[in-house]
């Protein structure tokens, strides 16, 4: 069982990473903006490392699936096809004494009080007489009325219904409008898939969770594109494809689940829907929704379009329109998952040297000869740097010296850091807080033996270890 997501709060991590340069309120010199966020140095390091993870197992190690970088502003035909101008909206309620404007859904859910579960029952969703204004708790708010989440922009200088567009709500309608393009280019048979990551925009009625809920986020999405009548058994592929994804970039079992929608809950085209979820310390929420979507998106492209968008099998003579087993999801709710999974704190001894390390008991006193450590436990592969490296004096040239040619040598192939300034017990702390899962250190020895520390960051073990062999060791334990 892991214990770390007890110790881990929304307002721990977001002060940690605040302070240390992953996650900055959007526009914050002028007060925010409710919904939207920056990444920071460290942020946009590990944001790059979970696409690059994802791009690597969906694209690049796979024969059947390839890329796509479609534009986030498309036709505007593409939403009424795809059925988002109608459909893509949120039930919103008002307060009729505060004033305050919140999700109903999400409303009646935070009160406890049972949502009637279905496609349509969502839609049509009535409130009972003891739902409350979560600001006031006054049982004064509205009837729901339905607010699309589109943000809608105009196209060149008049701003009319004619030149009207909208920002992409999800990046999948990209692939789909691109189908036919892909596949006269790709070379590829049923069953393949087109893959994008990119940004897209929901104008949420009540952002919120940190990063979970934002206005702005990005997209990992996937259109494997498969033969009717094949759908259960693709959907069933890769909802354990996702899943052991998400152990791998270091999630554990544990607080991760599935749900799996029942009959009535499916929207009418799709066969199956599971969603992955996250045990946040807000509670179990999706990262990702896997959804065998039948030809719905293909179909209705083909007819707003005119174009057939059919997939001619050259081995059958059959000509058909695809199915689709889409995985779509978020690059912030999994940044936000890695980042509450990697914070630990523990007690560790003084000295920094290797020994009895604890995990922190919450209330309790740091027992004496042991002090309090952060630590961000990222799995190598997602850690924003990979290896600091330190001279131990910072007035000794030649230990400088070395120090700064293997920073150079490795910073070539990995993301690395040099620091020189301060004790070296709290050199290492500071990299303990952003997990940096290696610190390199150039001793006296070094000069007289060309071997280094290695101090691995979990177990706070020192190793002495060849420079020649450092590129090997790192690569070893980052990719495996
Ligand atoms: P929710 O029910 O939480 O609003 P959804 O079911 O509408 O999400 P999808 O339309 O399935 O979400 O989008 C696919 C993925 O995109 C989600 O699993 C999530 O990871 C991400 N996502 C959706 N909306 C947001 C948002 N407002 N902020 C951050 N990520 C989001």
């Amino acid at each position: 069982m892991n214990m770390k997501i007890n110790q881990v709060t929304i307002d721990a991590l977001a002060s940690l990473c605040k302070r240390r340069g992953f996650i900055f309120q959007n526009s914050e010199i002028y007060g925010g903006i409710n919904g939207f966020w920056d990444y920071g140095p460290l942020g946009v390091e590990l944001k790059r490392n979970i696409k690059d993870s994802w791009w690597q197992s969906v694209v690049q190690w796979r024969d059947d699936v390839v890329g796509l970088d479609a534009a986030t502003i498309m036709h505007p035909r593409v939403w009424e096809a795809s059925g988002h101008l109608d459909g893509f909206t949120d039930p919103m309620v008002d307060c009729r004494q505060c004033k305050g404007r919140f999700r109903a859904d999400l409303l009646l859910e935070d009160q406890g009080i049972e949502l009637e579960t279905g496609s349509t029952a969502e839609k049509n969703l009535k409130l009972p007489a003891n739902a409350k204004c979560p600001t006031c708790g006054a049982r004064d708010l509205t009837e729901p009325r339905a607010f699309n989440l589109m943000f809608k922009t105009f196209i060149g200088p008049v701003a009319d219904d004619t030149s009207a567009a909208y920002l992409r709500p999800e990046t999948a309608q990209g692939i789909f409008v691109n189908f036919d393009n892909v596949l006269s280019v790709a070379r590829k048979k049923i069953p393949f898939g087109i893959a994008q990551i990119g940004k897209a925009f929901r104008n949420e009625i009540n952002p919120r969770n940190y990063t979970f809920r934002s206005r702005e986020f990005e997209q990992m999405e996937l259109e494997f594109f498969i033969k009717p009548g094949t759908d259960a058994d693709w959907h069933a592929y890769w909802v354990k494809e996702r899943l052991d994804w998400y152990e791998r970039i270091g999630l554990a079992r544990a607080n991760l689940d599935q749900y799996e929608y029942g009959k009535d809950e499916l929207a009418h085209y799709a066969s199956a829907c599971v969603d992955i979820l996250y045990r946040f310390p807000f509670g179990l929420q999706e990262l990702e929704g896997i959804a065998a979507r039948g030809n719905y998106d293909l179909s209705r492209h083909r007819e707003f379009s005119g174009k057939s968008l059919e997939y001619f099998d050259q081995e059958t003579g059959e000509r058909y329109l695809p199915h689709v087993v889409e995985p779509s999801a978020g690059v912030d709710r999994i940044a936000l998952a890695v980042l509450c999974e990697a914070y630990t704190v523990e007690w560790i001894p003084k000295e920094d040297t290797e020994g009895d390390i604890r995990p922190a008991e919450p209330g309790e006193k740091v027992p004496s000869g042991y002090e309090e450590r952060v630590v961000m436990k990222f799995a190598p592969r997602l850690a924003p740097y990979k290896a600091a490296v330190f001279p131990l004096l910072k007035n000794r040239p030649e230990l400088v010296k070395t120090a700064r040619s293997i920073y150079d040598q490795i910073k070539k192939r990995w993301p690395a850091f040099y620091d020189q300034t301060g004790a070296i017990g709290r050199r290492y702390r500071r990299q303990d807080e952003i997990g940096t899962p290696f610190g390199i250190t150039v001793d006296f020895q070094s000069l007289e033996d060309d071997t280094v520390t290695l101090r691995h960051r979990d177990s706070m073990k020192q190793d002495r270890v060849g420079i020649p062999e450092l590129p090997g060791i790192l690569a070893e334990k980052i990719d495996e």
